[in-house]
């Protein structure tokens, strides 16, 4: 099919066109394997989502005690669509003073409104917050995909139901928190401040947003400067809930100057923050002695093992889920294979042949499988740490795939003859890479899955 035939013009592509040359590996993608009969091959008729759905402004600006406002010293920056490079919006940046009045009117909420207020009536505004998104929903996900350059059929399928369901469920705890394990009448702790990333942006700011406002605290909360515009329809839905001002703020900007002004802001209370270890860590610092709350939820090098005896067809499924949904950008991605090596030939061979059917492009396009990568600095460190793959000695194969020529992609990737200590077995890549290591006991695989400063999660 025309979107598999070697083309491209990217560093990438090139990539494509390496026939692995380890021994006993199997073919290259899209050959039949001998003995076997040729797969069938689909042509696929472009189906797209219409943007028409999407309304979007010219400019936002920040969403602060119930109203979208300008910043105080009027700066802005572009967003846009990383599957084409177009400008989507131009989006308010923050500057201290700001983030000031956004934790002030989160603060005056707090302790005027949202705290004393019966959990059965907080629970009224969350379950309509929810309805409204699932009423939304379509906007919701085709924005999602134009601002992140996730496929439509993820954000539609996955993270807005999700971000949905999730405030349905805070919505259940608000007025139960007495049997919540927190003993009689549990208290808020006041104002949340909240920094989310750009791999989930809607499903985040709900993770953030509705365990905390369930529990009578109030939030600002600032988004990933790459992925605004969903958090900000959020705060539309919010305004449309009726939800009393003050009680969510959304402020957008810089991380380095907006985010690193609320951690620090006194009135905060509690710090939420997923995002990189690195920034993690100085915010650990930052805060240790304050006597603020602090949750981080970081970066991860996850393994999945295989063992021998496992069912492949299942297995093979496990494996591309776990790293190439949402283009790898996943904290908890699959990003290590640890395969035992009496069956590692065939694993990777239907591997590859798995990843020959799925489909690179357009995120607004029902079939596709692997949209862009979120920004130009994702890619140039997905990029180098791809080299350094090769540079190290590990062998590197992608399936043949046209990449658009604007915009910022990345053909899925597999490495095999993967030693423990190369970078890409140690550090994050977030993209679509796989790393493929072998072992030939449990206790081996066991010792090569914890092999890593990361602990966020694995699988057998
Ligand atoms: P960052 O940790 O830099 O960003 C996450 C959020 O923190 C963003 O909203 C960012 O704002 C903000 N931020 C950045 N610096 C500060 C600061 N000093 N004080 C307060 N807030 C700050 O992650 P990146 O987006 O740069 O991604 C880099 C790496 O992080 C990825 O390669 C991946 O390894 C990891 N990552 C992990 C995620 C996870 O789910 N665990 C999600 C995303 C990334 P801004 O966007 O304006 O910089």
């Amino acid at each position: 099919m025309s979107e598999h035939e070697h083309a491209n013009n990217s560093e990438d592509a090139a990539v494509s066109d390496l026939k692995d040359e380890s021994a006993g590996i199997g073919e290259t993608s899209g050959h039949p394997v001998a003995g076997e009969r040729p797969e069938q091959v689909f042509e696929y008729a472009r189906a797209p989502e219409s943007r028409s759905v999407v309304h979007l402004r010219s400019s936002y600006g920040l969403f602060i005690d119930g109203a979208f406002v300008e910043p105080v010293d009027a700066k802005s920056y572009k967003t846009e669509n990383p599957a084409t490079e177009e400008v989507l919006a131009e989006i308010a940046a923050a500057g201290v003073e700001d983030v000031d009045r956004a934790v002030q009117a989160a603060g005056r909420a707090q302790k005027m409104v949202w705290g004393p207020m019966p959990g059965a009536e907080r629970a009224k505004y969350l379950f309509r917050i929810a309805r409204i998104m699932q009423e939304r929903s379509r906007e919701l996900a085709v924005l999602e995909s134009l601002d992140n350059g996730k496929p439509i059929r993820e954000s539609r399928d996955v993270d807005v139901p999700l971000a949905a369901a999730h405030f349905f469920y805070y919505a259940g705890w608000a007025d139960k928190l007495d049997y919540a394990g927190f003993g009689p009448n549990p208290a808020p702790i006041g104002v949340a401040g909240q920094v989310i990333p750009w791999n989930f942006p809607l499903m985040m700011a709900a993770w953030k947003l509705a365990p905390a406002l369930a529990a009578g605290n109030t939030c600002v909360l600032k988004p990933a400067s790459t992925t605004p515009l969903s958090a900000l329809l959020l705060a539309e839905i919010i305004q449309q809930a009726d939800l009393p001002p003050g009680v969510v703020n959304v402020i957008t900007g810089a991380g380095s100057l907006a985010g690193a002004a609320l951690v620090a802001h006194p009135g905060v209370d509690k710090v939420a923050f997923t995002g990189s270890t690195e920034v993690g860590k100085d915010l650990q610092r930052a805060l240790a002695g304050t006597g603020k709350h602090l949750t981080l939820e970081l970066g991860g090098k996850a393994a999945n093992i295989v063992f021998e005896d496992a069912p492949l067809d299942q297995a093979i499924e496990g494996i591309v889920n776990g790293i190439f949904f949402n283009q790898g950008e996943v904290c908890c991605a699959g990003s290590r294979l640890l395969v035992q090596e009496s069956i590692a030939d065939i694993v990777v061979e239907r591997l590859k042949r798995r990843l020959a059917t799925l489909r690179v492009g357009d995120p607004l396009d029902k079939n596709t499988d692997l949209g862009a990568i979120n920004n130009p600095a994702q890619l140039d460190k997905i990029r180098e740490l791809a080299a350094a793959g090769e540079a190290e000695g590990a062998i590197r194969w992608s399936p043949s795939c046209t990449l658009p020529s604007k915009g910022y992609w990345f053909a899925p990737t597999v490495f095999t003859n993967v030693s423990p200590a190369h970078r890409i077995a140690q550090e994050e890549i977030f993209g679509p890479v796989l790393s493929v290591l072998t072992f030939r006991t449990p206790e081996e695989a066991v010792a090569k899955a914890n092999n890593t400063v990361y602990g966020l999660s694995a699988g057998v």
